[in-house]
């Protein structure tokens, strides 16, 4: 098994109890390191019950799942492989009692977070609540509550955010609810303030290994440690040089931590990529080269030179779209690697997409957009998870509010303003106040007759879900309810046309079909290979569904090109990337004006590190462009190349194209030409 690994890595994996570190540039191997390791930990005899592995995204852990299995076999699905949020939720699904949480409490997205922090501050203004969100998130990661923020607070503005963060923590554990980052610091309160659960689960876990590690927070780091005990059996895999969430949160500290933490830690260096050419590696190492550095690295490629790093400058975004498609389509003519899925397009911002969206689309090549907008944010799909996570939890008021309402069923606004008043004097929930003896005395009979009613049906269908194990019993239940609530009566009530009713209801019978897919029985793997999985209630599935962003996380790679954000792309790789947008003002992006001088340089280093990102995730081609002129708003202004292309420092051989420039020297020789003709007959 190991002979697919270099000596640097067998050591990694080799070292099987204490601290150990690998720290290399992208595409070393850290990655495969750890699918290694878990390997040979279980062919030591480590059952795979006590290792846990944690994956920066749940597409990353799917796709280790499956790595595992090759080498291992089955005993690879016992592994608990999977984010930091998925392995808060096990903790606090397990031992949460001791703070007071049921194991059905919910999960808030971020949306959710921001209508409750509306809602707690009384204000419809979006922005203000984001910015409050966000506050209260870079608290909750420093690992504050709202009093210890009061404390510290230093301004009249952070005073009165603390003071929100105050109404917002009461009204989360009056809901049973938490939101991401409590998925990460009440596991670490628990584990601090509790001896007993502490011991159980560093008893439990004989190996933890971390992807990734450049990107976690200062809570996530502490939560490790707790888990890991003095013991300190753990491998983390990291590169400095991709450190890309300082923004939110993330901090290079950890590195620098861990060997003080832990002075029996094993560091181990890769030095050899696996993934890229020459020419697009040495490109890489110029551009990373400016910044500080932990430790010095230089990474090597034996794959060759391969071709140069092309550099193309636009005249606007079309342009640009649409010789990266032209690029992609003759790529596809001389090419070894001519599958839809070896070419990926980079950018650095959300917004970038839709113009290769559409150059794609005319030219009809097949694609998907990763980083964009969840398939979970679509309000049929919201409207669903609100009644699931009113079957998982009765005391999660909004969801109560969005079920009992969607669709219409004769419950006005009225009757739920006195429903939650009389809820918020007896201390109950809003569903537990439907059956509270004085309810009739404060609304009228008609109300509380409905109210009632719906208390029954939820009651009866909750009942229901707690039994549905397995694929078809779920599958029975979701179809039973979506008709009892006359769902796709609703769709087509509340669409602007027949054809989006349909478009709406569509997704809705791929969320069922997911669901009960995810309730157990077979499971197609990547391969379409069916294969045995432990079932599970409904009620167990939809407790996590919001930790979810897409409904494929087992589909590895369907044969689309990619459209991708640089941070979406972290750990990835392609045959063929086009990097695009790379003009100053959006990689680097532009820069915060208030900010002073060593936020700019920090803020400069991230990026660079974003374009190291980019670079490296190339394995044969790698084209990078600009444009001339970029919309703005609604302006159209002159753009600049980025200073990272300079920073590439590409050499003769590199080919810098433009079209323009192309041009212009073809006019100049036709010109030319027709000069030296001889005039006149
Ligand atoms: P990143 O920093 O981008 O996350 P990484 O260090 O995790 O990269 P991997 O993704 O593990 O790198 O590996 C990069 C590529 O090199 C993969 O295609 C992997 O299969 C291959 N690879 C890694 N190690 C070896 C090896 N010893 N022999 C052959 N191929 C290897
Ligand atoms: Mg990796």
């Amino acid at each position: 098994m190991t002979a697919s690994l270099n000596l640097a890595q067998q050591d990694a994996v080799n070292h099987l109890r204490g601290p150990c570190l690998v720290l290399a540039g992208a595409g070393s191997g850290k990655t495969r390191v750890i699918t290694h390791k878990i390997a040979r930990l279980i062919q030591t005899g480590v059952d795979g019950k006590r290792i846990a592995a944690i994956t920066f995204t749940n597409k990353a852990a799917a796709e280790m799942r499956e790595r595992a299995r090759g080498l291992v076999g089955k005993a690879a699905g016992e592994v608990l492989i999977c984010t930091f949020h998925a392995l808060g939720v096990r903790l606090l699904r397990e031992d949460g009692a001791a703070l007071g949480l049921k194991p059905h409490f919910s999960i808030l997205d971020s949306d959710d977070v921001l209508s409750l922090l509306k809602d707690c501050g009384t204000t419809t203004d979006a922005a203000t609540a984001r910015q409050w969100q966000w506050t209260i998130s870079g608290w909750k990661n420093a690992g504050l509550n709202a009093a210890a923020a009061l404390a510290q607070a230093t301004s009249e503005g952070e005073r009165q955010t603390a003071q929100l963060m105050a109404r917002y923590e009461e009204r989360l554990s009056a809901y049973q609810s938490v939101d991401f980052d409590d998925l990460i610091g009440l596991p670490l309160r628990l584990l601090q303030q509790n001896e007993q659960v502490t011991e159980k689960w560093q008893a439990r876990l004989a190996h933890v290994l971390v992807d990734e590690y450049q990107d976690t927070n200062a809570t996530q780091y502490e939560l490790m440690k707790r888990l890991v005990g003095a013991r300190g059996s753990f491998t983390a895999v990291g590169d400095d040089d991709q450190s890309i969430y300082g923004w939110r949160g993330a901090t290079l500290d950890n590195l620098r931590r861990l060997p003080l933490d832990f002075p029996q830690l094993k560091v181990i260096k890769l030095e050899q990529n696996y993934r890229s050419t020459g020419a697009i590696l040495r490109a890489a190492n110029n551009v990373i080269g400016p910044n500080p550095k932990l430790f010095p690295k230089r990474l090597y490629s034996e794959l060759g030179e391969g071709e140069p790093v092309r550099v193309v400058a636009c005249d606007h975004e079309a342009h640009e779209a649409d010789r990266a498609v032209a690029r992609i389509q003759s790529l596809r003519q001389t090419s070894t690697h001519k599958d839809w899925r070896d070419f990926a397009i980079l950018y650095r911002a959300n917004h970038q997409a839709k113009v290769f969206e559409q150059a794609l689309r005319r030219a009809q090549i097949p694609y998907k957009v990763s980083g964009g907008q969840s398939f979970f944010d679509r309000a049929e799909i919201k409207d669903l998870c609100a009644w699931l996570r009113l079957w998982v939890n009765e005391d999660d008021d909004p969801a109560f509010l969005r079920a009992v309402t969607t669709p219409k069923r004769g419950i006005g606004h009225q009757t739920l303003a006195q429903l939650s008043e009389f809820a918020a004097k007896a201390h109950l929930s809003l569903f537990g106040a439907l059956y509270a003896h004085s309810l009739g005395a404060a609304l009228p009979a008609r109300a509380v007759g409905s109210l009632q009613e719906f208390g029954r049906e939820l009651n009866d269908l909750r009942y229901r879900a707690r039994h549905a194990v397995g694929r078809d019993a779920a599958r029975t239940l979701l179809d039973d309810w979506l008709a009892a609530i006359h769902y796709e009566k609703h769709l087509h009530d509340t669409s602007d046309s027949p054809g989006q009713a349909a478009a709406r209801w569509s997704n809705v019978i791929d969320f069922r079909d997911w669901m009960a897919d995810r309730c157990g029985g077979q499971v197609a793997d990547a391969a379409g290979v069916s294969r045995p999985e432990e079932p599970r209630t409904l009620l167990d599935v939809a407790q996590t569904i919001s930790l979810i962003s897409t409904l494929n996380e087992r589909e590895q790679d369907p044969n689309v090109v990619t459209l991708s954000t640089l941070h979406a792309a972290k750990g990835l790789e392609w045959p063929h990337v086009v990097l695009a947008g790379v003009n100053e003002g959006l990689l680097p992006f532009r820069p915060d004006e208030d900010a002073g001088a060593a936020a700019q340089a920090a803020r400069i280093e991230e990026e660079r590190r974003l374009m190291y990102v980019g670079i490296t995730r190339a394995q044969r081609t790698l084209v990078v462009s600009w444009t001339r002129r970029r919309k703005r708003g609604r302006e159209i202004v002159a753009a600049q190349p980025s200073r990272f292309i300079a920073e590439m420092a590409l050499d003769q051989a590199t080919v810098r194209e433009d079209p323009r420039e192309k041009l212009k020297a073809l006019r100049a020789e036709f010109a030319q030409r027709a000069a030296s003709q001889p005039t006149g007959a």
